[in-house]
């Protein structure tokens, strides 16, 4: 590219076979600082410029050969040559050979006889404006290369608004055919506005035309090849020197790509995957202004939480996928029940405001608008249970399910639309505990128990990480010696207002709160920790029984933990027993077996807790990998008496013997049921009657001071 501040000096090429005439010229031109090149005839001059580029040519006209005119059609023809600056030498006055010259893609004309002093400016002038025009064309380029990009297009309506350019860009973006775009009106594009725009768009053009008013818009439009697209347009008023309005430019871009990722981005932050539905945080957005509006009409409305009861089976039964398409299917029935009236034909219908959201893995939302009351709003949660519950067929499977739902009114409840979603959501857990597939209102007390229930939540938080839990021990005893045979290890609180509190009262807290993991953490820790110190002091040790709930069991890092524990603490696996309850085995029997089997083979012994309180059977019983049975203090309370408890207590020892399984009785309180217990073949007993709980030191001291002739610990049973 020339640059007339650089300081290579532009090179020129004479074209004459007038040796006299292009002498004179090149050394004119050399003196002013022109790198000059000289051809003798058009065959040459073309070699020429076919090997270098040159900023400019001179180029006379009459030649042999080739004569100048073919020489500068040739020379536009050439890839280098399209543009640069030809100067033709014409006769003076020749008209003809002026206008031939142009025809031929001459830049300019000199006439002969050449005026040397004029010859240097003309050239200079002329590599200037060649020079400008290059800058423009390339801007030119750019610019439709850059709307190429863009998507974009220009066009003008002409200020008698009849007639419309269409710049080849545009013609690409909305694909008009060459027959339009060669004598395009205004009308051919606006009937290809969608009409929810055309006549806005025709009026602000008419207005830009009139009032020079500019204007900005987006709308659809379909192209000239049918297809629907979304353009941005953008229209200014173009003035001429004199100040007069000549024409509406403007520029039209396809947008359409843009805004659907704009969309899909829109969605995934405001909608549910799984069913299209709002989530919670747009669900809350979109409340409000009901809410708002509903306020000024003095109506009322119903917030109403539908959390599906037992989703998990439904996932294990029939799998994830499946459980997906439950789901989706629910949100339909939901989304139907607000749709139509037959809803609450009783009543009036929700208004078709209502709507609805997903606002957990198992939950919904809805806002039912322009409910009065209780009555209209308990119709209506009859109707959504009913529609929850008709039979879902899944694969060979027909589930029928059910849900827990939660109401609260506005403006009785609370007063906005989180307020009011968190009251639906006590609600709804209040009908989940109060047995599931019901509907309970909000009211107070829930909110009341509710932030009780989150303070005590904190509290224990608290007291893990602040050193508030105990371990005690309770002695498991041999009852036909009197041997301690092992220990059961039982959490305590010490709390710095309440004093000791007994797990019956937090554990259940813990277990729903997710806690129980860093408690559970707590616990083994600190059993190990206790056994090691035990080992150190040279104290018999005996096993020692660790309470797994659920979530620890179920936990995948449990294997890992237990390994690191025993070698932290440089134990062996059999100095831990694992005491899992039956509904804990029986939630999931498949993976229980799986558990359990993995911990055996890492050398720890299960005992199956609570044993004849849950609804075991005898086959799966058969099917549980573990080492010992632990009758329930309720079977054994007074099976003394021989009434049905006491049979129980006893096809349990004769179970157990079947199996192979270790039984322990525990709540052994009486020596009443322990000499019964012993009789009928369970040694292993656990009680008030041998030993009550007591904290790590005095278990110590237990396994301390009186013992057998063997050394082993005995411990005499108190009197009744
Ligand atoms: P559990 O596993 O059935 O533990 C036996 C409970 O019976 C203990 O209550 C114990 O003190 C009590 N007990 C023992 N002998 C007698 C007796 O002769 N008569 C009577 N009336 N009660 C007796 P505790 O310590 O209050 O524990 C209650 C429950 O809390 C435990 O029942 C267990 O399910 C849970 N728990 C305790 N510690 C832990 C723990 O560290 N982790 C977990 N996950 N749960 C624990
Ligand atoms: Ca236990
Ligand atoms: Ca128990």
């Amino acid at each position: 590219m020339l640059n007339l501040v650089d300081s290579t000096p532009p090179r020129l090429l004479i074209i004459d076979d007038d040796p006299l005439l292009r002498g004179m010229a090149a050394n004119t031109l050399r003196h002013a600082g022109f790198d000059v090149s000289e051809a003798e005839d058009g065959i040459q001059g073309l070699e020429q410029v076919k090997q270098t580029p040159f900023d400019l040519l001179l180029l006379d006209v009459m030649m042999p050969k080739l004569d100048g005119y073919e020489v500068c059609k040739h020379v536009r023809q050439s890839p280098r040559g399209e543009r640069v600056p030809i100067l033709m030498l014409t006769g003076l006055h020749d008209s003809t050979s002026i206008e031939q010259a142009y025809e031929a893609g001459a830049t300019d004309f000199i006439s002969k006889p050449i005026n040397w002093t004029l010859l240097s400016h003309r050239v200079r002038y002329s590599l200037r404006a060649g020079l400008a025009i290059e800058s423009a064309m390339r801007s030119h380029e750019r610019l439709e290369r850059a709307q190429h990009i863009a998507n974009m297009g220009s066009w003008e309506l002409k200020a008698d608004g009849e007639r419309f350019l269409c710049s080849p860009e545009l013609a690409r973006v909305l694909a008009v055919p060459p027959e339009v775009v060669a004598r395009a009106r205004p009308e051919d594009f606006l009937s290809r506005i969608g009409s929810a725009d055309r006549d806005t768009i025709r009026a602000m053009r008419q207005a830009a035309l009139e009032e020079g008013r500019p204007y900005q818009r987006t709308f659809v439009i379909h192209r000239f090849d049918g297809v629907a697209r979304t353009v941005f347009e953008q229209a200014a008023v173009v003035i001429d020197h004199n100040g007069r309005q000549v024409a509406v430019e403007g520029i039209t871009q396809d947008i359409t790509d843009r805004v659907e990722a704009e969309e899909r981005i829109k969605r995934l932050a405001h909608y549910d995957v799984l069913t299209g539905l709002p989530n919670r945080q747009f669900f809350n957005e979109l409340v409000g202004p009901t809410l708002d509006r509903s306020a000024r009409l003095g109506a009322g409305c119903a917030m109403v939480y539908v959390d599906m009861d037992r989703f998990k089976s439904v996932n294990d039964a029939v799998g994830y996928a499946q459980g997906d398409t439950v789901l989706r299917l629910i949100s339909a029935r939901l989304k139907a029940s607000i749709r139509t009236s037959d809803l609450a034909m009783e009543t009036r219908p929700p208004n078709h405001e209502s709507m609805l959201s997903r606002v957990g893995a198992n939950a919904f939302t809805l806002l039912l608008v322009d409910i009065a009351d209780e009555k209209q709003a308990t119709l209506v949660a009859d109707r959504l249970l009913k529609a929850i519950a008709e039979p879902i067929a899944i694969d060979e499977h027909e589930l029928v399910l059910t849900a827990s739902i939660g109401i609260a009114l506005y403006p009785r409840d609370a007063a906005d639309a989180e307020g009011l979603t968190r009251c639906a959501e006590q609600a709804a857990y209040a009908a989940k505990s109060a047995g599931r597939a019901q509907h309970r209102f909000f009211d107070e007390a829930m909110n009341v128990r509710a932030s009780a229930r989150l303070a005590r939540e904190s509290d224990l938080r608290h007291a893990i990480t602040a050193g508030q839990l105990r371990l005690h021990y309770q002695a498991k005893v041999d009852a036909g010696t009197g041997r301690i045979t092992g220990a059961e290890a039982l959490v305590r609180w010490q709390h710095p207002d309440r004093g000791m509190v007994s797990p019956g009262e937090f554990i259940p807290l813990a277990e729903e709160s997710g806690l129980i993991l860093p408690l559970t953490d707590w616990v083994l820790e600190k059993a190990c920790e206790d056994l090691r110190r035990r080992a150190d002091m040279g104290l018999q040790l005996v096993p020692v029984s660790v309470n797994l709930s659920s979530p620890s069991f179920a936990d995948d890092g449990l294997r890992t933990q237990l390994e690191a524990l025993l070698r932290r603490h440089r134990l062996e696996p059999n100095s831990l027993v694992l005491e899992v309850t039956e509904t804990l085995l029986m939630s999931d029997v498949e993976r229980a077996v799986a558990r359990l089997q993995e911990l055996r083979e890492m050398g720890f012994k299960v005992s199956l807790d609570d044993f004849g309180t849950g609804y075991s059977s005898l086959g799966y019983l058969k099917r549980f990998p573990i080492d010992e049975l632990k009758i329930d203090r309720s079977f054994v309370t007074d099976v003394w008496r021989g009434g049905r408890d006491g049979a129980i207590a006893v096809s349990v020892i004769a179970l157990g013997r079947v199996f192979g399984l270790q039984v322990v009785a525990e709540g052994v309180e009486t020596r009443g049921q322990s000499t019964f217990l012993l009789a009928h073949g369970c040694a292993q007993q656990q009680g008030y009657l041998f030993a009550k709980p007591v904290s790590g030191s005095d278990f110590d001291a237990l396994l301390a001071t009186p013992s057998a002739d063997d050394g082993s610990n005995i411990i005499v049973p108190k009197d009744d």
